[in-house]
């Protein structure tokens, strides 16, 4: 969510002033556990989120929030600003592995978290490959310039295609954020020997693997990333310093009394078509 200070309580010590536009993290942690002593508010044993668990909701008009969890968003408009939330889920899953300018990263899926990944690593150098059936969001990702190639894998045989771009190598990292079973097999059968595959979708189901098969030959290595912590600020400044136009990213502005028929049932019924649909308050 994005929005203006309002009022700040007189025990706060802040930098930030009434009327600073800004955004906030909805991440919801209890700051005594383990991982939360770690820094690492996101692992957090009780995490949960602003609006789905507790402390009112981002369809509110007013809303108060945890100091520590406000950043100023400088010249960046509200609208766009309110990407930066996913934008940040992006950015936490790239910060896990190391990637490196000239290096090719590989993106299961162009939903809205695969073209804000894909738009993160193309700011920071990388090579990116989309693994994408829909046409729809196959055009996005090429007409946004999110992606450099996009394969269909029920088309193309993304193995070979991944190889073909990578002089024979495979990919030096991927993220899967689909969320299917097949796809993280395509994503771990594409990677280089040594690479990293991060699961930043939510999988609903199990999934059956050989792990000797599809990671212990090649040492690849997998791992998930949840959320975002302590990535907003740098996030900002990528946005900031990069000149990046999120704009591209919001598919329609609504009223929240519309919110039913122009929101929710949208994104149910036809998902290929929005990546994310503002609701102005
Ligand atoms: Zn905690």
């Amino acid at each position: 969510m994005s929005g203006t200070i309002e009022a700040i309580a007189d025990d706060v010590e802040t930098d930030m002033k009434v009327g600073d536009p800004v955004v906030v993290e909805s991440e919801m942690a209890c700051g005594h556990c383990p991982a939360c002593k770690a820094g690492n508010y996101n692992d957090c044993e009780v995490m949960g989120f602003i609006g789905v668990n507790g402390w009112g909701g981002e369809l509110s008009e007013h809303i108060v929030v945890d100091a520590r969890r406000v950043y100023p968003i400088g010249d960046i408009p509200l609208d766009q600003a309110a990407m930066i939330e996913p934008f940040a889920v992006g950015y936490h899953a790239i910060r896990l592995v190391d990637v490196q300018p000239g290096q090719t990263a590989l993106v299961g899926g162009a939903g809205p978290i695969g073209l804000l990944l894909g738009v993160i690593l193309k700011a920071k150098g990388l090579k990116v490959i989309m693994s994408e059936i829909s046409q729809a969001r196959k055009d996005k990702a090429l007409d946004s310039h999110v992606a450099d190639v996009v394969i269909d894998p029920t088309k193309d045989d993304l193995l070979e295609r991944v190889k073909e771009e990578t002089d024979g190598k495979g990919a030096d990292v991927a993220f899967d954020s689909v969320g299917a079973e097949s796809v993280m097999h395509q994503l771990l059968s594409a990677l280089k020997a040594q690479g990293h595959l991060i699961i930043v979708a939510l999988h609903v189901r199990p999934v059956t693997m050989n792990l000797t098969k599809e990671m212990g030959f090649g040492e690849k290595f997998m791992g998930g990333s949840m959320g975002y912590a302590n990535d907003h600020a740098d996030a900002i400044k990528l946005i900031q310093d990069r000149h990046i136009d999120l704009s591209t990213f919001i598919t329609d502005r609504i009223k929240v009394e519309d919110i039913v028929e122009k929101g929710f049932r949208p994104l149910h019924e036809d998902a290929e078509h929005h990546i994310k649909i503002l609701v102005e308050m």
